[in-house]
């Protein structure tokens, strides 16, 4: 039986605005500017979900979770990604890597990888080891430069379940 292997990717932008909260990876990072949006604005987490439905040939974010729906108002983007996982496993896979990218000027993010990673993979029901989240600056250039937004970009390989009883 051949194991079936999928790739996907994502990319999502929020633009940024003070006094809301910066919410990146599942946790709440310190800072005087926040991502504007109708979810808590989980810039990377979004990317993530859209990576993860791709692979799966299913639809975007927007589609299952639309951000003109009541339901979906403020919601913690941690129950998206816990979601997505689970469109993606009712169609018979699991995730076996993502990596991801956060471009952002301010704050910096090294101080908070490892608690977003470890967050991101409790929640999605992965080892620590399989998700990566790098970060850049955009050496003050474009809107990221300037503060104005953040963007995020993710890959994932995902494969049938459990391929050790095939
Ligand atoms: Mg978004």
């Amino acid at each position: 039986m051949t194991l079936r292997q999928r790739i996907g990717q994502g990319i999502d932008f929020h633009r940024l605005d003070t006094g809301r909260e910066l919410w990146l990876g599942g946790i709440k990072i310190p800072s005087p500017k926040g991502c504007v949006a109708h979810s808590d604005g989980d810039v990377l987490i979004h990317a993530i979900c859209d990576a993860l439905l791709g692979a799966a040939g299913l639809r975007d974010i927007g589609f299952y979770f639309p951000d003109t729906s009541d339901e979906f108002m403020g919601i913690d983007s941690k129950i998206l990604l816990s979601r997505t996982v689970g469109l993606i496993s009712d169609k018979g896979y699991r995730i076996v890597n993502i990596d991801s990218t956060l471009c952002l000027e301010d704050p910096k993010i090294s101080p908070f990888i490892s608690e977003m990673c470890k967050t991101m993979a409790q929640v999605a029901g992965i080892t620590i080891d399989a998700i990566a989240v790098k970060a850049t600056t955009t050496e003050k250039m474009g809107f990221t430069g300037r503060g104005e937004g953040v963007v995020a970009m993710a890959v994932c390989l995902i494969s049938d379940k459990m391929p050790e009883n095939i």
